[in-house]
This record gives C-alpha cells, structure tokens and sequence, in this order.
C-alpha cells in the first residue's frame, strides 16, 4: 500500500499557498487593467482537442499525455496546456459572435499534467496562470501582450529576465523553410537522434526544439526561419520589433527557437529569468501567435495571441532573485478567556467580531492567560480582548491596543451591537 503522494505532485501547504495566493492575486490585477477576464475549463479533455491542437509529433503528445479510455470507453486527457481546452471552449460557446467584444480576452490559472522527468521546476502536476487574445492580427497584439507578461514579472519585483523572440512565420514560409531545414539536415541525418530522425521529415521544425546535445549542436547552424520568411510575414515581424523598440522593451532575437507546440505561428516568446540562482529551468513564460487554431478546431478563421507562465518556476525565479513576497498575518482581534465558564462567552464574542466583518480568533485549548497573549502577538493581533470570570459576571470585557498598550473596559454588549465603533476608537492613535 503506497500512501504517498504520486510522482512529480506536491502538497501545497499553508505557508507557502499564501505565496501563490500573492502570484495569482497580482496577475488577476494585471490583467484586469488590460481587460483579460477568467475561464475555467474542464482539467480533462477528449483526447483529440489535444492531440489535435498541440500536434502528433510533439513531446508532449507522444510522451508526456495522461490520457485513458473512461468507463464508456471515450478516449480522454488530463490537460497538459490551457490553450487547447480555451480554443475549444472558444469555439464551442460561440464566443467568436458578433456579441462579443474583439479580441475577445480571457485567461486562466490552474493545473496542468504532463509525464515528465520530475526536477526543480518540472513536474507532473505543474500550474499555470495563461492568457489568450482572440480575434486581431494586429501585431499590437502581440506586443501588448508581451508588455503585459513583462509588467506582471515586474511588478512581482522581478528583474533578471531577459525577453526572447522569434518568428514562425505563416503557412507558405514555414513551407519554404521546411524544405530548407530538411535539405540542412537530411546529409547528417545519421548523426541525429532517433527521435530526430523519425521527426525529420514528419516534422523536422521539431529537430530544432530538441534537447538532445547532439542535436543541438547540429541545429545551431541551420538555416535560419527569418530567411524564409514571405512579404506579410516579414512585415508582421518588423512591426512587433518596432513596437517593442517604440515601448523600450529590450529583447532578443533567438532564430533557432520553434517551441514545443505545433500551432504557433508568425511570433513566438520566452522570457527566461538569468538570475545566477535559477536552475536549468529558466523559462517561465512562453507564448505566440495562432492564426490557425480555432479553424483546426472547427470554428471560424479567427488569428489568435496567447501566453503561459509557470507558477512553480515563477516561484523559484522570485527565490533566486531574494525577492520577498509580503506576508498578510495579523488579525484583528483576539479573544483571551480566562476559565472554563468563558469558553461560550469567547465562542459568542468571536463570532461577533467577525459578523462586524474583522478577523477574530481565540483559543481553544485552555491554555493560561500568558500562553493566550503570546499567540495574540504572533497573529499580530491590533486588539486583545480578554474575558475572566469575574468580568463575565459584571458582563464586562477588558480591550487592548497592542500597539499603544492603551486598555479599557468596554460592556459586553458593545461588542456583540457595535463592535466597528468599538474598533475605531480602540485604534484610532490616543497617545503622542
Ligand atoms: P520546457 O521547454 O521547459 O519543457 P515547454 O516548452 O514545454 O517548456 P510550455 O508548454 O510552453 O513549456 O509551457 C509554458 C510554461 O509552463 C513554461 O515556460 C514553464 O514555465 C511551465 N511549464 C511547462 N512544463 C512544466 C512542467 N512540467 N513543470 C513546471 N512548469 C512547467
Ligand atoms: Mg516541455
């Protein structure tokens, strides 16, 4: 019997969920001002909007899926990236009507599932916080977009990242340099690995995204994609590079960088953090453009913009670069009873401290008076209000600012009918 959690999975635990909390609550707040609203999808799709969307010949299809046949035999997944289950959701909800605004924005935080060698920064069960832009081909798009990414990681404090991209180009140039990446690579095709070779001609845009060290040695000199790249696609490229140089957001062009999905075309991106700390797992953001996508799932010729970001390694890049994530801990109010016979009157005073709308907590351990206060200045609580026996018979609690030391004697019915007001004049300053 094995009761420990499955491979590559985590335990998030209190401590460290109020660092996610912080993550997902900034990008929530980004992404409102640029007007991106949520979606939540299924965690588990039929098998073919995946294997569709991402393509065959990828990682992640041919290797890294959790997929199974359910109880009626349908063919399903558990996703291993949010763009898929959007498009489709896209689709199938008609978001691309003339109701809805253009682009149309939405994004998405969540799990995502792969099966892949377990390391810092890579694991099974990974999460995900997303964005897609639907409907605009407008390299403005892309720009924003990146700008958006951008402005989240800074305004988590981060700054050792440096932003890389590269274009895929449309349909018909990724045509001519297939052709072109096949005639580089089929004379060393015996030196490539066996994953290399089957993919060189099914797919030989894959060789490039391979991490085989021999492989890469070989790509390092193919022909370059921006070569290839027709008029419009030329022009599309040109115009996101002006736009970043026009915001002043530095980048780099990498022309072997393809990405491990298949739907990308014209940009793609990364933002790496180069923090000295950061393990091999520096990416942690990657995106680009989609124009085919939401016809290959069936809906109308819609283009298409979007981006993940790992929440794992945004956590480690926060680590690597000593960034601190502010901690939330104080509440304001805590209830210390003295004797059993106040254990209802502590129940019956939290309680209405938080109908008031405060935070309260007490104890409920019996624990000396002393042990009580002790905990009440962990919490950092602002006001300690402590209930003996003998003021429960006089029906009276005694309030304390912790900050000013300031106490007074309040009636036990000020809290219960106007504890707010009780709160204010308790911590409105009454010293110098
Ligand atoms: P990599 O090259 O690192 O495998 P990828 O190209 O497979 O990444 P994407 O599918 O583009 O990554 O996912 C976007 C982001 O999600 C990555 O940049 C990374 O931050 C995160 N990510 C992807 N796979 C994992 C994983 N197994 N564990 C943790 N984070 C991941
Ligand atoms: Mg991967």
């Amino acid at each position: 019997m094995n009761y420990e959690k499955p491979k590559g999975t985590y335990d998030l635990l209190p401590g460290t969920t109020e660092k996610w909390q912080f993550i997902e609550e900034t990008a929530r707040l980004i992404f409102r001002d640029y007007q991106y609203q949520e979606m939540r999808t299924p965690i588990f799709e039929h098998y073919e909007v995946i294997a569709r969307s991402v393509g065959d010949t990828t990682d992640i299809v041919s290797k890294e899926m959790y997929d199974f046949y359910d109880k009626k035999n349908r063919h399903v997944t558990l996703r291993p990236e949010g763009t898929a289950p959007v498009v489709r959701a896209f689709v199938e909800n008609k978001l691309f009507g003339p109701e809805y605004a253009k682009p149309y924005k939405t994004y998405y935080v969540g799990p995502m599932f792969r099966y892949e060698q377990p390391q810092a920064g890579r694991q099974r069960q990974f999460h995900q916080i997303g964005v897609e832009a639907f409907g605009s081909d407008n390299p403005a798009v892309d720009v924003e977009s990146m700008a958006m990414a951008m402005d989240f990681f800074k305004q988590l404090g981060i700054s050792e990242i440096k932003l890389v991209i590269n274009s895929l180009g449309d349909k018909e140039s990724r045509a001519a340099y297939r052709q072109a990446l096949i005639d580089y690579l089929e004379p060393k095709a015996e030196e490539l690995s066996e994953d290399s070779k089957r993919r060189l001609h099914e797919n030989p845009l894959r060789v490039l995204d391979s991490k085989d060290r021999k492989d890469k040695a070989i790509v390092a000199d193919a022909p370059s994609i921006l070569d290839y790249l027709n008029e419009p696609s030329k022009a599309h490229f040109d115009a996101v590079m002006q736009m970043l140089d026009e915001l002043e957001i530095p980048y780099v062009i990498d022309q072997n960088m393809v990405r491990g999905l298949d739907y990308y075309t014209h940009t793609i991106f990364e933002i790496m953090s180069e923090a000295k700390k950061m393990g091999s797992q520096s990416t942690i953001c990657a995106g680009g453009r989609y124009d085919g996508l939401v016809e290959e799932l069936g809906g109308p010729e819609t283009p298409g913009f979007g981006f993940a970001m790992g929440i794992e390694r945004i956590l480690l890049t926060l680590e690597a670069e000593e960034i601190i994530i502010p901690e939330i801990n104080e509440i304001d109010a805590y209830v210390v009873g003295i004797g059993a016979d106040t254990n209802l009157a502590s129940l019956k005073l939290v309680q209405a401290i938080r109908n008031f709308g405060f935070s309260a907590d007490r104890d409920f351990m019996n624990r000396k008076p002393k042990a009580q206060f002790k905990t009440a200045a962990k919490l950092n609580a602002k006001l300690v209000l402590t209930i003996g026996e003998s003021e429960l018979l006089e029906g009276i609690v005694n309030v304390k600012n912790m900050a000013s030391r300031e106490e007074k004697a309040f009636k036990l019915t000020d809290i219960y009918e106007r504890f707010s007001e009780v709160y204010d004049e308790m911590t409105t300053i009454m010293f110098d």
